[in-house]
């Protein structure tokens, strides 16, 4: 059996990057999956591969910033196992370079979606009598600084902050929360950063010298943590941020 038999998961920002790469191998684990994004014409690519696979993954889409949009689809699912909040958003620059609508629209996707996913999910854990929630925040957070991350920094701290709360509130109650911190990884929106900087390579070479072991992580060697902590064989774990960064915390 898999590492997540027949277990119901929900997961945000699905359609590329971190976020499919965990549908996809939670799928494989035997796990029932709803896999939401912003992208139908990503979610659309995503279920034609898992068709292929036959694989039980079901393409959503969801803007996490849709309160009412969040609340339904969570709401009209049967009580969820796993929830995923893989959204985020990556702000470039120091506090000068950011407005108020970077400010808003950073704390919007990286940490208010998380509060209306979760209140959204728990009703259903709780009386299902657990469940396993896995916040994405970055080592960008509580866990260390970097140049040019002042929005994405301040609410990836929030996401540990949520996630501690979450685990105190309902530790009892068989509901884990736990968060994962990856280092830098790549995925389209790390190709974005990259072009928005101007010369690519340049901007290749900036992210590699973040990462001690001098190389960016792939999406795939972020997922064993999320499986990890969406399965049962974290079952004494909870309120946890893992960093998974190639030693940009040692
Ligand atoms: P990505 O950024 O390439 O893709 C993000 C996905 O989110 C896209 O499919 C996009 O359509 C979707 N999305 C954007 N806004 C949305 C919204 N409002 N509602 C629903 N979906 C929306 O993927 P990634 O780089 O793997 O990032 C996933 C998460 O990992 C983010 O929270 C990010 O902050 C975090 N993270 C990334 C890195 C990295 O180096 N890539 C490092 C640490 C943490």
């Amino acid at each position: 059996a898999g590492r997540l038999e027949g277990k119901h998961v929900f997961v945000t920002a699905a359609a590329q990057g971190m976020g499919r790469a965990s549908v996809l191998a939670m799928a494989r684990e035997g796990a029932r999956v709803v896999a939401s994004d912003l992208r139908e014409d990503l979610l659309e690519a995503l279920a034609d591969e898992a068709r292929a696979e036959g694989l039980p993954i079901v393409a959503a889409r969801l803007d996490v910033t849709d309160d009412a949009a969040v609340a339904k689809m969570i709401g009209e699912l049967p009580p969820l196992d796993v929830l995923f909040n893989c959204a985020g958003y990556v702000h470039q620059g120091t506090i000068f370079e950011c407005e108020d609508a970077d400010w808003d629209r950073s704390f919007a996707i990286n940490v208010r979606a998380m509060y209306k996913t979760i209140k959204a999910a728990l009703p259903g854990m709780l009386e299902n009598g657990g469940g396993s929630i896995v916040n994405m925040a970055s080592v960008c957070s509580s866990l260390r600084g970097l140049p040019n991350r002042f929005a994405y920094g301040a609410s990836k701290a929030a996401v540990v902050g949520l996630t501690k709360q979450v685990a105190a509130d309902f530790v009892a109650k068989g509901v884990r929360c736990n968060c994962i911190a990856p280092g830098t990884v790549e995925t389209p929106s790390l190709h974005d950063r990259m072009r928005q900087l101007g010369d690519i390579e340049e901007a290749r070479k900036m992210f590699v010298a973040r990462q001690p072991m001098g190389r960016i992580a792939t999406a795939e060697e972020i997922i064993p943590i999320v499986i990890y902590l969406a399965s049962d064989e974290s079952a004494f774990m909870t309120g946890q941020c893992v960093a998974v960064d190639g030693g940009m915390t040692i």
